[in-house]
């Protein structure tokens, strides 16, 4: 999100400084997550189609707006298949309210101006249900009711975080202060309409005409020293994944079991996948404003945990042994999930369901962004550009 908005800011005659506590970019959530650039087939328990609303135009423009900002096609790094909802037993929503659901999203994706400007044009999409012998193929267990292949892509996350990295070095009006820690937010004088300055683990920074909250998770105890209130309901989940190499080509779909705490297999190239099985893989789940160090958290080479996550995967798809079987290399790597929602995803109830809430908060030249998705930072970058332009 930051960085998104760095360039774009840049490229409009804006001197922009990247704080990040980390060496490098993307060394958090947005190299380390799954890429699916939704277009919200995955939100079935939000019937009222707001998620899938607000993250659609996001969505749909995903590939113009990386490829302006990179400079180059994203097409190396998209996924060749439409992504399988395989829906699991215990899914919040039945395998029939799924499909009446995706329906409903298929058809505002089909009729959006953009939606030729997806990963792979979606103008005239379609849900396939899979018939008895297109599911027997895909798996026997009893937990899996239902298949149904939505028009959804993904992209590689590491690959779009190496292009990012170069784009960044050819920006001239960027500077990236790197391994330096935010602690707070002030205006320099007495309004909120002035400069701010900025406290660091580095000492204090300024001042600055705007200053752009995107830290992503504690990202609201900056806003607290900035005068902004954290409001409704929140969670930090720290999510482990496995992103594996494999040494030859292995033919497996892109799945995901829905809904609920399953897990997923995404194939980004036939030698590139991401495994997740959400219980063994979420480390922390706070609702504190500043989530706890993941250091204590998090495994970082746990042979069991990747293990875990791998036969859990395979009682239910058990062509995902193929995958570890020609693995040449297993990292155990993991990011941040901050919601505006709380609860289980096995709850139906769960806010977590529902993810409309997510965007940019103004507070004077102070903006504080929650990023929402991965798939609408380009997006929500750009329109904040834009307004600051104006
Ligand atoms: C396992 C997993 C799977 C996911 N799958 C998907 C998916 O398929 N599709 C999708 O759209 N989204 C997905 N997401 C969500 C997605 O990763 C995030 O929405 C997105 O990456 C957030 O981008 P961001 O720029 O806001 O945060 P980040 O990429 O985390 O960037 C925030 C930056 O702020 C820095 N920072 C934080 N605090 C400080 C501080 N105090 N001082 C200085 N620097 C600081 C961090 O080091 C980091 O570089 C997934 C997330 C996870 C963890």
């Amino acid at each position: 999100m930051g960085c998104s908005t760095a360039i774009f800011l840049a490229r409009k005659g804006f001197h922009v400084s990247i704080f990040d506590k980390e060496k490098h970019p993307f060394s958090a959530a947005s190299r380390w997550n799954e890429g699916k650039i939704h277009l919200g087939f995955i939100y079935s328990a939000d019937p009222s189609l707001r998620t899938a609303s607000h993250v659609i135009p996001g969505g749909l423009n995903f590939r113009p707006l990386i490829e302006e900002l990179v400079g180059t096609s994203l097409a190396p790094a998209i996924t060749s298949e439409d992504d399988l909802y395989l829906c699991h037993r215990d899914s919040v929503t039945s395998a029939s309210e799924m499909m009446t659901y995706m329906e409903k999203v298929v058809e505002r994706v089909r009729a959006h101006p953009d939606a030729k400007r997806y990963l792979a044009d979606v103008s005239d999409c379609r849900v396939q249900r899979l018939n008895s012998s297109q599911l027997a193929n895909l798996t026997s267990s009893p937990d899996i009711v239902a298949g149904l292949r939505a028009p959804e892509r993904s992209v590689e996350t590491n690959w779009v975080a190496e292009k990012f990295i170069s784009a960044l070095a050819e920006e001239k009006l960027i500077e990236l202060l790197m391994e330096v820690r935010i602690t707070a937010a002030h205006p320099t004088g007495d309004s909120a309409e002035g400069t701010w300055s900025i406290e660091t683990s580095e000492g204090t920074f300024g001042p600055y005409d705007y200053v752009i909250n995107s830290l992503w998770q504690g990202r609201m105890a900056i806003d607290q020293t900035a005068g902004i209130e954290p409001t409704g309901t929140w969670s930090n989940r720290y999510r482990q994944s496995l992103f594996v190499r494999t040494r030859t080509t292995v033919n497996t779909p892109c799945a995901v079991i829905a809904t609920g705490p399953f897990g997923d297999i995404k194939n980004y190239n036939g030698r590139d996948f991401y495994l997740s099985w959400y219980p063994d893989g979420l480390r922390v789940d706070s609702s504190d404003v500043l989530p706890p160090d993941i250091k204590e958290s998090a495994v970082s080479d746990s042979q069991a945990l990747k293990d875990s996550i791998f036969q859990n995967l395979e009682s239910l798809l058990p062509w995902a042994a193929q995958v570890r079987e020609q693995a040449e290399y297993i990292y155990l790597e993991g990011g941040w999930v901050f919601a505006a929602g709380q609860g289980l995803l096995s709850d139906p109830k769960s806010t977590l369901h529902r993810r409309s809430d997510y965007g940019i908060t103004r507070h004077g030249r102070y903006f504080s962004v929650d990023t929402g998705k991965y798939s609408t930072a380009p997006f929500l970058a750009k329109s904040l550009a834009h307004s600051l332009a104006e």
